[in-house]
């Protein structure tokens, strides 16, 4: 007896929809939902293989558990499982305060998954210490959208592509990290050979390969180039001034201060040549422009200012709510959108609420039935290690996620791990680089074993549907949640159990859907009947709204700021974080590849996907690898300040020289050279406090 389910990609925030046949004990079919708008049938490579990576060898079938990193973990039924792990956090909670517990989750959750454990934490522990591996993804964009617009909301929709006129890629490889919006730009530009590309990056990409220009602009100088790019819009008098007068505030502050950035001086920065600069602006004025941008600009000690220079310019000319043109975020993950939408990070609360916002509280605490909702603002996620291996916080939940391989300076998560007193993981796979720190594992239900939903990068959501029983004892993580706080209430002398009694994941997002009443993402109108029949849908989705009708955001001018204008920012040009010297000469910067995602617990598994990339390799301008006496394929040495990290050499004329690659994915357990991120650097952007991934100071020893 087989069956077909909707579900959805679980890797990018692309969001592509899928058709799942299965019977009770594998899936027989994948192919790409023809009626799904994102992808309409489209998938990429990593797509295309997920079912491989369902039931494998190494998916954690039950609890386990250990009383110090030491001993090997024993395998234990779900309630000596709970039962430890609440105990321990009771304990903590009761002699250092709730301050001294935090969890650490996943964009890769559900939304289900992340209400449940935003609620535990924010409503019942008492304390805003969740933060997730979003942080290191999209928290940038999400500041300088709040700064911008007074909400983070993404203004635009995928139907804008085709009715652009120009991208303005910058700092995102959308051809590796998003191929399926990368093949809606190749075919707008294929239909509209006059629609103009740039695409801003160090290194020449496969985007490029759509280019009509390449700036290949310094790691960390976007923000000047920008600033210059809207002194080009002034000068020549391009911009929309009654946009400007009627819908916005503090341009006058801006134009002044950009007055100082002229294309020479940014070409100087950036490394770029002047007039491409000037080229890059006239073509964003004259045409309909729609940019898009990803971690290039947010992993940065910049990132939110990058964001803010890049709506500047939008705002200037007038470029925001309109078809065809606007800012576009495109969302790392299949589901960070969804963890923002119930305030899964510690600066945030449930539905785009902001715990500094008493009003914001009381509603949300009022909501839940719980006394209070603290106003002090919980760790961010290098704030939480750090914390942890100063022994503030002394107990962790890690969800979904494996930060041994994705923090910045590995070595200091790893240290913070083994001094905590208790560290918690729940997750589909086990042995992981973060489960050996663990003394406690909760087999977590994966991908197409649970139901809920996601939002992508275009604010649309979509219902997935279960396809196979959850393997062995796994379930999905809002029931792990759930039964954790019920433990932990009896633990504490409280009564939670009738807080977290859903007994199906649309009780969470029917609850989280109340939440959203009469904020800039209301989903009141929305139900899992309503995606089942319609298919997915952005939101807002008020009570009454039709289905299938594509929005963006803004259209009538007015924003989410009290007097209804988006903001310019104004911002000062800074230089990374650790400059290059005469001892680390070299500026290392890291991204995605395009057949492996994240630290590959997943994408590791499926054989199809090693053809591209099967080692990390260093990529390095051949200037560069002269100097350092380098054939391909030889080995060479990478140094920072932080550690070190041996990988072939991959000599190319795509980067700029003085800047070498590594890509993100390879960990401890994978790579016998070793990983990425013992090399980067805890260095944060001071408003997202998100890590700048994307330059550290480098040598080489070639051996
Ligand atoms: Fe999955 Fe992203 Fe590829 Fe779509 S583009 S199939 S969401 S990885």
């Amino acid at each position: 007896m087989t069956r077909t389910v909707n579900s959805v990609c679980s890797y990018c925030g692309t969001g592509c929809g899928i058709k799942l046949e299965s019977d009770e004990k594998r899936i027989i079919s994948l192919i790409g939902d023809t009626r799904h708008p994102t992808n309409q049938g489209k998938l990429c490579s990593k797509g295309r293989e997920l079912h491989h990576t369902v039931r494998t060898d190494d998916r954690l079938l039950r609890p386990q558990l250990r009383t110090s990193l030491d001993a090997p973990f024993a395998p234990v039924d779900w309630d000596t499982a709970l039962d430890y792990g609440a105990q321990q956090f009771a304990d903590i909670i009761r002699e250092h305060g709730p301050e001294a517990v935090a969890f650490y989750v996943s964009g890769q959750l559900l939304t289900e998954d992340y209400y449940a454990f935003n609620k535990l934490m924010k409503g019942f522990i008492g304390t805003n210490n969740i933060d997730t591996n979003s942080r290191l993804c999209m928290s940038s964009a999400v500041a300088g959208y709040k700064r911008a617009f007074g909400a983070d909301g993404p203004p635009t929709c995928y139907a804008d592509i085709e009715l652009a006129e120009h991208f303005f890629i910058i700092g995102g490889n959308p051809a590796y990290a998003h191929p399926i919006v990368f093949r809606r730009l190749e075919a707008a530009k294929e239909a509209n050979p006059d629609l103009k590309v740039v695409v801003a990056d160090p290194r020449r990409t496969d985007t490029c390969s759509i280019a009509d220009l390449h700036l290949p602009l310094r790691p960390g100088t976007d923000v000047a180039l920008m600033q210059a790019m809207l002194n080009v819009l002034i000068w020549e008098n391009v911009i929309d001034r009654d946009y400007i007068t009627q819908n916005t505030q503090g341009y006058e502050t801006l134009a002044e201060s950009v007055r100082s950035m002229t294309p020479r001086k940014a070409a100087e920065i950036c490394g770029l040549n002047a007039a491409d600069i000037v080229q890059a602006a006239l073509w964003f004025a004259e045409n309909r422009t729609l940019s898009f941008w990803c971690q290039g600009m947010n992993q940065s000690t910049s990132g939110t200012d990058n964001g803010n220079a890049l709506t500047n310019l939008h705002l200037a000319t007038g470029q925001v709510g309109k078809p065809g043109c606007g800012p576009f975020s495109l969302t790392g993950q299949s589901n960070a959108m969804g963890g923002r939408e119930v305030g899964g990070m510690a600066n945030m609360l449930a539905a785009h609420r902001d715990y500094a916002n008493p009003t914001h509280r009381e509603e949300v605490a009022t909501y839940w039935g719980v006394d209070q909702i603290s106003d002090k603002p919980g760790l961010t996620a290098t704030e939480l290690f750090a914390s942890l291996e100063s022994g503030e916080v002394k107990a962790v939940w890690i969800a979904c996620t494996n930060p041994v391989v994705s923090m910045p300076d590995a070595k200091r998560i790893e240290s913070g791990l083994k001094k905590a007193e208790l560290v918690m993981v729940s997750d589909a796979y086990h042995p992981t680089d973060t489960t050996r720190f663990a003394h406690v594992l909760f087999p977590a239900s994966g991908w197409a074993e649970k139901e809920g939903s996601v939002t992508n990068s275009e604010r649309c959501i979509s219902h997935l549907e279960q396809a196979l029983p959850a393997a062995g004892m796994s379930r999905p993580d809002w029931k792990i949640t759930a039964d954790f706080a019920t433990a932990l209430g009896q633990k504490l002398g409280k009564n939670w159990q009738s807080s977290f009694a859903w007994e199906k994941a649309e009780d969470l997002f029917n609850e989280h859907r109340g939440l959203t009443r009469g904020m800039d993402l209301d989903i009141t109108g929305l139900s899992y009947a309503i995606l089942d029949e319609h298919g997915p849908q952005q939101w807002p989705y008020p009570e009454g709204s039709i289905p299938r009708v594509a929005k963006r955001l803004y259209e009538n001018g007015l924003f989410e700021t009290p007097d209804n204008k988006a903001r310019f920012v104004d911002m000062t040009f800074i230089p990374v974080a650790e400059p290059v010297n005469e001892e680390y000469p070299l500026s290392l910067t890291t991204g995605r590849i395009r057949d492996q995602w994240h630290t590959m617990t997943k994408t590791g598994n499926v054989p199809a996907l090693m053809q591209h990339y099967a080692i990390p390799q260093l990529q390095i301008h051949p200037d560069d690898a002269a100097l350092y006496k380098l054939e391909e394929d030889d080995l060479v040495r990478i140094i920072s300040r932080r550690g070190e990290v041996i990988a072939p050499a991959r000599i190319s004329k795509d980067i700029r020289k003085g800047l070498v690659f590594l890509p993100m994915h390879w960990g401890e357990m994978t790579a016998k050279g070793g990983r990425t991120n013992s090399l980067t650097k805890t260095a944060i952007d001071p408003v997202s406090k998100q890590p700048e991934f994307k330059h550290a100071a480098v040598q080489l020893e070639s051996f």
